[in-house]
């Protein structure tokens, strides 16, 4: 029984299971001390420490400490058996999660390579304002040209199930994604989800049917103390290619409760948000919203306001540059 808990906690470290249920913490002392706010008592000012290498929490507010079986008992309050059992089924989902995400990693990469065998995609890229290379490998953009992604994972081995589990292949066995620029979401260091870009007419937009996770690119832009918030990946990609790197994307206008909270930890940041300046006004609405509840969590929000009908992306591939979005940057209001 004993071994069996400490595998358990093992295979399941606290930091990263805190991580998964959206706690934030940032480096305390020591490379493997973290302190946040304390899930388990309301507080305004971060009192709860996680040792990472000794695998234990403590709260300096409510007084509360332990391992990862102990928190799970306070966090869900259940019982200790309850807790082993609630632990046991997480740690089932987070080794399906991770096949899933090794299937999709192998799915990115193929589609990386494709990018340079089909110089549609890459002049679609040059449309959108992207070229610089070094950056399209960094984001790991790929090419979906359809039909041929299946063939290529059946060859490495993975089954036919396995492929509809992520749903890169619909039920019909055809393609998910068929000519679409491909962009790899990831969390924690682990692809979670694909989003595609139509390069034809189909409907723009498509992510599989999973979760989108967190804020794109969260674990490098969440350091920084002024974020802009953009709508589209493609937005993204031409301000980190103008240096703008604290840019990071939700993948449309609705927030996430994960990601807003992503947002407001630490309490002290400025957002900008640069949504589309689109005619029906969606956009801009959504931001308003979006700006209470933010403002509502004290961080200071400014709107960007670019020429009319235009986006970050468009605002770039329309000849705007750096110090054009430092001057929108400058000049943008609360909203
Ligand atoms: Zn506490």
């Amino acid at each position: 029984m004993d071994e069996d808990l400490e595998r358990l906690k093992q295979h399941l470290p606290l930091l990263e299971y805190l991580q998964r249920h959206n706690w934030s913490g940032r480096r305390a002392g020591t490379q493997q001390e973290f302190v946040g706010l304390c899930p388990l008592h309301r507080e305004t000012h971060p009192s709860f420490y996680v040792n990472a290498r000794k695998n234990v929490f403590y709260c300096h507010g409510c007084a509360r400490g332990g391992d990862l079986i102990r928190f799970v008992e306070f966090f869900h309050d259940l019982s200790f058996p309850q807790s082993i059992a609630h632990l046991k089924q997480e740690l089932a989902s987070v080794a399906h999660a991770a096949s899933v995400s090794e299937v999709l990693a192998q799915a990115a990469a193929f589609y990386q390579l494709e990018l340079h065998r089909h110089p549609e995609a890459v002049h679609y890229l040059g449309r959108r304002g992207l070229h610089d290379s070094a950056l399209i490998e960094e984001l790991g953009i790929g090419y979906a040209r359809g039909g041929n992604v299946r063939r290529h994972l059946a060859a490495l081995g993975y089954s036919l199930d396995q492929l509809l589990d992520t749903s890169l292949i619909n039920q019909q066995g055809r393609d998910a994604f068929c000519r679409r620029v491909i962009f790899p979401c990831s969390e924690h260091g682990r692809i979670i989800n694909l989003y595609g870009r139509s390069i034809g007419a189909a409907f723009p937009h498509r992510l599989l049917p999973r979760s989108k996770g967190g804020l794109f690119a969260w674990e490098s832009v969440r350091y920084f103390s002024s974020i802009i918030l953009v709508e589209g990946l493609f937005d993204l990609g031409v301000l980190w290619q103008a240096g703008f790197r604290n840019t990071t994307c939700a993948l449309g206008t609705h927030l996430t409760s994960a990601q807003i909270a992503q947002l407001c930890e630490p309490p002290t940041r400025c957002v900008y948000i640069a949504f589309d300046e689109d005619e029906n006004q969606a956009g801009q609405h959504t931001a308003q919203q979006l700006a209470r509840r933010l403002e509502g969590a004290h961080l200071a929000v400014r709107a960007v306001h670019l020429p009319y009908g235009q986006d970050p992306n468009s605002y770039f591939v329309a000849g705007g540059t750096a110090a054009d979005f430092t001057d929108c940057l400058e000049r943008a209001q609360p909203l």
